[in-house]
């Protein structure tokens, strides 16, 4: 009975690969399927970019701080681990924007950068009058001709004007990709836009209807936060993942040297403690500057392979709160016209006030951005206190951190640059082709925020039962 198992092994144990394992587990499990599942990760433990640090009664984030709510399949992931009662909504508060040495709040009404209330946008300092003007135009300037895909820095150049471009739209959306909107694939990215523009001929006019839908449609209120994250932190829901993946085998530090087809149409995985395993199935949650190593020969990864990706450094610093004195919001992002070797700052205990002791402010900055990652090469004490010069400039903090931790996040984002879903397509067909049964997924391929490599972690392990059916 055994013997007639279909072995399966994915590789990489963050959360694109725990989603599968978790969710493939459970199918074996309910169905009584005849799979047998190994993990194999190459730290000494799981999570991956996920990484909590519990210190002084802080909780800190040291990668991804919270998943958006609006993409459902994170939050199911929560409640079918059972942890949907240490669920914790984001403090709503405002953004600001620093443009050459002026902080701006963001203006209300702006979705995703995108401003949608005439009041607010008229009277913000972020834009001159001809940059509003040329805004505006939004308004009566013809859909985009262009065929497939664009960058969504030309998108927006083309709909509203640099100013806007460059002074709300790039800081924001820079911050969630750490890349150039110049470069950035509009429909692997912010498809949303697109889709305004040719639903209703005017980006902002889109955009306001679609709002005005979506906040229908939710239960949040409209000054609601649209971020969860769990009390005990991030690190808490792989840490239930793992207690649930009882029936699987899992090999932490070890990692998958190469990846091979064998004869019988089995696969052949070698790691790199001189073992080998034999698999039926393989699932590679991995990075792509990682994944590509294991199958070097491979003409059709050659797209992915190269795929740019950016190195940025995280900066945590506690201090007394009353040390401080933070304006009204939640914290800032930084122009590319800026000198400022910050690019955001979240002020992470207003935000989320379960992360601080009362008392406490913590503040979670970001350096490096793409084209400027040299930064990070620095040691800890100089970023630290290039941070503290910078945290003085803005919101003139000469106070002493309690402590500060700085995380290195080498290659860590990569880049969705123009056509980015299409190479992945043709990637994906190749690879269908040449070795069924072995899928790629996770942050390089079908978005990198939490919930798409929760969706695409769950999609693989539907994509394996169907292959073994
Ligand atoms: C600083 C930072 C902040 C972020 N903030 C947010 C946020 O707030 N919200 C959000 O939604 N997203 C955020 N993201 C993005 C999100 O965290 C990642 O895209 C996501 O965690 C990636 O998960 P993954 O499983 O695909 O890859 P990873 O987490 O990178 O996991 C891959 C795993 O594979 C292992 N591995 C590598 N090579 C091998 C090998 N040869 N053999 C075996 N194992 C191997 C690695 O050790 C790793 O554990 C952030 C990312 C970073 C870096």
């Amino acid at each position: 009975m055994n013997q007639k198992k279909k072995k399966v092994v994915i590789v990489g144990g963050g959360i694109t690969g725990l989603t599968s394992a978790f969710y493939l587990n459970r199918a074996i499990n309910q169905y009584q399927l005849p799979i047998e599942l190994t993990l194999i990760e190459a730290n000494h433990r799981l999570g991956g970019k996920i990484q909590t640090e519990y210190k002084d009664g802080f909780v800190i984030e040291k990668g991804p701080d919270s998943f958006l709510e609006r993409k459902s399949n994170a939050k199911q992931l929560v409640q079918d681990v059972g942890l949907e009662h240490d669920l914790v909504r984001n403090t709503a508060g405002k953004t600001h924007i620093v443009v050459k040495d002026q902080m701006h709040a963001m203006p209300l009404g702006a979705v995703m950068g995108i401003p949608t209330k005439f009041g607010p946008f008229l009277k913000t300092g972020l834009f001159s009058v001809q940059g509003k003007v040329r805004a505006a135009c939004d308004y009566i300037l013809p859909r985009s001709r262009v065929e497939g895909d664009q960058s969504i820095g030309s998108f927006i150049r083309r709909r509203l004007g640099d100013e806007v471009a460059e002074n709300l739209v790039e800081p924001l959306l820079s911050g969630i990709y750490i890349g150039d909107i110049d470069q950035l694939s509009l429909l692997s990215t912010f498809p949303q836009f697109y889709k305004a523009e040719q639903e209703h001929g005017s980006l902002i006019r889109g955009l306001k209807k679609m709002s005005k839908t979506a906040s229908k449609t939710t239960l949040t209120s409209k000054n609601q936060g649209v971020f969860l994250t769990l009390k005990n932190g991030l690190q808490s829901l792989v840490d239930a993942i793992e207690t649930q993946l009882k029936d699987v085998t899992i090999q932490k530090g070890v990692s998958v040297k190469d990846l091979k087809k064998g004869k019988d149409g089995h696969y052949e995985l070698n790691l790199n403690d001189d073992e080998s395993l034999q698999a039926d199935g393989v699932i590679l949650a991995l990075p792509h500057p990682m994944m590509a190593e294991l199958m070097l020969d491979k003409n059709y990864l050659k797209d992915y392979k190269d795929m740019p990706a950016t190195t940025v450094a995280t900066v945590v610093t506690a201090f007394n709160e009353d040390a401080i004195n933070l304006a009204d919001g939640v914290g800032f992002v930084v122009s590319r016209h800026s000198d400022y070797t910050i690019t955001a700052c979240t002020w992470t205990h207003k935000k989320w006030p379960h992360t601080a002791p009362k008392g406490m402010a913590l503040l979670r900055c970001y350096v490096g951005r793409i084209g400027e990652e040299t930064v990070v090469d620095l040691s800890d004490t100089e970023i630290e206190e290039m941070v503290l010069e910078d945290l003085k400039k803005t919101l003139n903090i000469t106070a002493k951190p309690k402590f500060s931790i700085v995380t290195r996040w080498m290659n860590a984002f990569p880049q969705y640059n123009v056509g980015h879903y299409q190479r992945m397509n043709e990637m994906h067909e190749a690879l269908c082709k040449d070795m069924p049964g072995v899928y790629v997924t996770g942050s390089s391929c079908g978005g990198l925020g939490l919930p798409d490599c929760i969706t695409q972690g769950k999609v693989a392990a539907e994509k394996i039962r169907a292959y073994f059916e």
